[in-house]
């Protein structure tokens, strides 16, 4: 039977679609290069674990492409004790990726499943400093906050007020803003002070919608 030799794919995602594609933080390319995104996918689609494409994992959701969860990682400069918010679990990949940078990473999925995946896959890759919830994301985690980046995993119509009051000053925000059928913009939040925030307009990209529970 042919088995797929993941290192060896993986190596070749890193040079290819991070290291000759801008990403230039060699904490971030050696955090992508240590994780197997194969462990997140699912069975009949491990063979194209390491593709320059998104994949579809359970519940019609997508785990992205790694050039898209290398960029907006680099985007969030995280430094080694950071505590870091990951709203949009889906598969565990990239609060995997995270680990490997942070100190500490909570990560939140509305889909139950998924959380249940992202949890038990987390689990198995013996990734002990992420911690999953099944909740809306949209909302945060409070009881951590406040938190020195954020990762929003899904687009955003409008960045949730939640997120950007859980953020510490100087901490990082990157969330995709726009409409669920057109392309959106990926956004760096920097909060500067109790009141104060800048924004940034990083890349066009295309996520699935955050759905949130309020009304
Ligand atoms: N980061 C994930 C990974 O590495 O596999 C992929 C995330 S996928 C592009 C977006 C995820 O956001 C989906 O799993 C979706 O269910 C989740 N999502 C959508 N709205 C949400 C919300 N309000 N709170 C938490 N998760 C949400």
């Amino acid at each position: 039977m042919h088995l797929p030799d993941f290192e060896e794919m993986r190596t070749r995602m890193v040079s290819s679609q991070l290291a000759n594609r801008g990403i230039r933080d060699q904490r971030v390319i050696d955090a992508m290069a240590k994780v197997p995104r194969e462990l997140f996918v699912p069975e009949s689609y491990r063979d194209l674990a390491y593709a320059d494409r998104p994949l579809p994992i359970a519940a019609e959701q997508t785990i992205s492409q790694p050039h898209v969860v290398a960029y907006m990682i680099e985007a969030l400069a995280i430094e080694k004790q950071a505590k870091v918010l990951e709203v949009g679990a889906g598969s565990g990949y990239a609060a995997a990726v995270l680990s490997k940078l942070a100190g500490e990473v909570f990560a939140i999925e509305r889909i139950d499943e998924l959380a249940q995946h992202a949890a038990s896959n987390l689990q198995a890759g013996g990734y002990m400093t992420v911690h999953v919830k099944h909740g809306d994301g949209t909302l945060g985690w409070p009881e951590h906050a406040p938190y020195d980046a954020i990762l929003v995993s899904a687009a955003a119509s409008t960045v949730p007020e939640a997120l950007k009051m859980q953020l510490k000053t100087g901490g990082k925000m990157v969330v995709p803003v726009g409409s669920r059928i057109s392309i959106q913009q990926l956004i760096r939040i920097t909060r500067l002070d109790e009141t104060g925030f800048a924004e940034e307009e990083l890349a066009a990209v295309r996520f699935v919608p955050l759905i949130s529970d309020e009304k």
